[in-house]
């Protein structure tokens, strides 16, 4: 599998990676450079390089996984590349590739399709009460926990028509609201993104 070339046929690459001078600006300004071992300006020299082994282990590694997606590094290069928008597309490699699946931070792509994926299209919402399990979030404590247990009383006060069907902020998306939903993530290619993820969960269960 040539990956070089499946980065770069990515119609976002022209404009993110174009050449480097390596002088760091994207690394010095980057805050995920702060708090992970992660260094953009190796990124893009590695992505420019091309070495199919290098580029192989990049797409296996937690590294593409700590870019914030903050875009300080968008205005600051001065070659006009965007090392955010590159990790776009090497994420999206690693998905299709099922090379996510090698690594821990790229394995989270699993528990985020089924979790604020899946509840996008059912609730139209990433995050929705009905659809918590408290014992998977200890960490919020017993009154949260109660409020998911009790979501129609609390958040009936505040909208009546939570969870139903109707006009205001809390509604539940009608049929054909949701129809759309499931549209825009198939023709965006969202839906065959996941497939690949559901394929990598499959593969990455038989290895361990
Ligand atoms: S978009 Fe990613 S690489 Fe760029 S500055 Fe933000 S965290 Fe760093
Ligand atoms: S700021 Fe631009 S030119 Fe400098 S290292 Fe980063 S990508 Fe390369």
């Amino acid at each position: 599998m040539d990956l070089a070339a499946k980065i770069a046929e990515d119609p976002r690459y022209r404009e993110a990676c174009q050449s480097c001078i390596n002088c760091g600006v994207c690394t010095a300004i980057c805050p995920a450079a702060v708090y992970f071992p992660y260094d953009p300006r190796q990124i893009v020299n590695e992505v420019l390089e091309g070495n199919e082994e290098t580029l192989r282990e990049l797409l296996s590694s937690d590294t593409i996984w700590y870019c914030g997606q903050c875009m300080s590094c968008k205005p600051r290069c001065p070659r006009g590349n965007i090392p955010g928008s590159l990790i776009q597309i090497l994420r999206k490699v690693s998905i299709e590739t099922g090379l996510f699946s090698q690594s821990t931070y790229g394995r989270q792509q699993i528990a985020i399709k089924r979790g604020i994926g899946e509840n996008i299209l059912s609730t139209g919402y990433c995050v929705h009460p009905t659809r918590m399990e408290p014992d998977q979030h200890p960490e919020q404590g017993p009154v949260w926990e109660w409020m998911v247990h009790n979501a129609s009383q609390v958040y009936g006060r505040f909208d009546e028509t939570f969870d139903r069907v109707g006009g205001s902020l809390l509604r539940k998306p009608g049929p054909q609201t949701r129809l759309e939903l499931q549209r825009i993530f198939e023709v965006t290619g969202g839906m065959k993104l996941w497939d690949q993820i559901e394929a990598g969960a499959e593969d990455s269960t038989e290895r361990h």
